[in-house]
């Protein structure tokens, strides 16, 4: 049997917004309900003196924007304000605020909660879940600022240690255009860098950008022991990032990611294979051409391939490729893999002889400048070796980023979008 309580009315504890008693509940001619709450106090602190007053100098009714219960419900908050008991205070009057409606808040804080929760752990467009809220876009990017800016402050304050930290570039959209207030056009950078702990995949941080000040500018407002940490980066070959890198990390040793190396070789493969193409046929590869229809068997590892793969990939090389010119950078990407495969720094140095052996072979000027970059980068494809550090986490990390990106329908804003990443990341983490 239910038992009726006395000090709590039905509609109180319906509503269940803490700290506020349910006046009176109304539906006016659209079918709106409107909630009338109060305060559920008697006596107020004056923030002047600290002095207890029961006095109510006077009411106002303030709206207040709630989470929706079964269809959308008007909150209005007969809100006091409390006149001063202590005659010397100079704060004659003040008004009441509590937990859930902060001053100058027009959203309860379980509305704003609710909000950050649903884009934190989910990939879900900003615009889907303000409506189901009742808000508007820039209210529920302005709450997932706020949190994020709270999350930030917090990290800020005590960064967890990382030993070994990947930087990754992505591209967030393409270039872009937009006219800001006074008029003026102004470029969206389309980069972001990305930096992760390696150990764990968690995003540590999103920058606008990928050069050498981006990335500087994120390290830079690291501690100086986290700095000191990280021993191990892990860096597609770029020398702005590796630039930044030495300057703030002094302890790290640079890896360079091996699939981006393998990427730069697959690059040339396909050049040379077009260039092929354009002296064969003068024009661009079709259907018809044995190595464009193959295109992508080419750029997979030999040792990946079936039997029936391999053979087919024979039969492109033997009747598409006349002067042995795919073949040749094929060979080259294909040594390169087994150069990153090595398991021991000598056994990548004949590795590596082996390489430039085919590179001299090849002769070709897209094997020599990727011949260039190997040798730029050799001090820090010996750290990949003897770490395996690599990106791998955070680019899955840019496919969730890609994710948020793409339910965002394209966020005009970086903050907007690094506050999203951001923000999505903590909820993984923390579950
Ligand atoms: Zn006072």
């Amino acid at each position: 049997m239910f038992k009726a309580t006395a000090d709590v009315d039905p509609a109180t504890t319906l509503f269940n917004l803490p700290g506020y008693r349910v006046l009176s509940v109304t539906r006016d001619a659209g079918g709106t309900r409107q909630v009338l709450i109060e305060a559920g106090v008697v006596e107020a602190a004056c923030p002047g003196c600290g002095v207890l007053t029961s006095r109510v100098h006077q009411r106002t009714v303030q709206r207040v924007r709630d989470v929706p219960f079964d269809g959308p419900v008007e909150v209005l908050w007969s809100k006091r304000r409390w006149r001063c008991a202590e005659r010397l205070c100079p704060r004659t009057t003040f008004t009441e605020h509590t937990e859930q409606v902060p001053p100058r808040a027009r959203l309860t804080t379980r509305l704003k909660e609710r909000l950050v929760a649903a884009l934190s752990g989910e990939v879900r467009a900003v615009d889907r879940v303000g409506a189901e809220y009742g808000v508007t876009w820039p209210t529920v990017m302005r709450q997932l600022t706020a949190a994020h800016a709270a999350r930030a402050a917090a990290e800020q304050f005590r960064p967890r240690p990382v030993a070994s930290l990947g930087i990754d570039e992505h591209r967030f959209r393409t270039v872009r255009w937009f006219r800001d207030e006074a008029g003026a056009w102004k470029r969206i950078e389309p980069w972001m860098t990305t930096f992760t702990d390696l150990a764990t995949g968690q995003v540590l941080g999103v920058v606008d950008g990928r050069d050498s000040a981006a990335v500087k500018t994120w390290l830079r407002t690291r501690p100086r022991w986290w700095r000191h940490r990280v021993r191990t980066v892990a860096i597609d070959p770029s020398a702005a990032f590796r630039s930044a890198v030495r300057s703030w990390l002094p302890k790290a040793r640079v890896a360079v990611d091996h699939f981006h190396l393998v990427k730069l070789a697959n690059d040339a493969l396909t050049k040379v294979r077009r260039r092929v193409s354009w002296d064969r046929h003068e024009r661009r590869g079709r259907g018809t051409d044995l190595a464009w229809a193959h295109r992508l068997l080419l750029l997979r590892g030999y040792d990946t391939l079936s039997n029936r793969a391999r053979e087919r990939l024979n039969a492109v090389l033997a009747q598409d490729d006349p002067a042995q010119e795919i073949s040749a950078a094929w060979g080259v990407k294909e040594q390169l893999r087994r150069v990153l495969a090595a398991s021991s720094i000598a056994d990548a140095s004949a590795e590596r002889a082996t390489f430039n052996q085919y590179v001299s072979w090849a002769a070709m000027p897209e094997t020599t400048r990727l011949k260039k970059t190997i040798d730029t980068w050799w001090a820090a494809i010996k750290v990949f070796i003897q770490t395996r550090a690599t990106n791998a986490r955070t680019e899955a990390a840019n496919v969730t980023i890609k994710n948020i990106k793409r339910a965002g329908r394209g966020y005009r804003s970086h903050t907007n979008y690094q506050c999203r990443i951001m923000l999505y990341n903590a909820a993984r983490s923390a579950a």
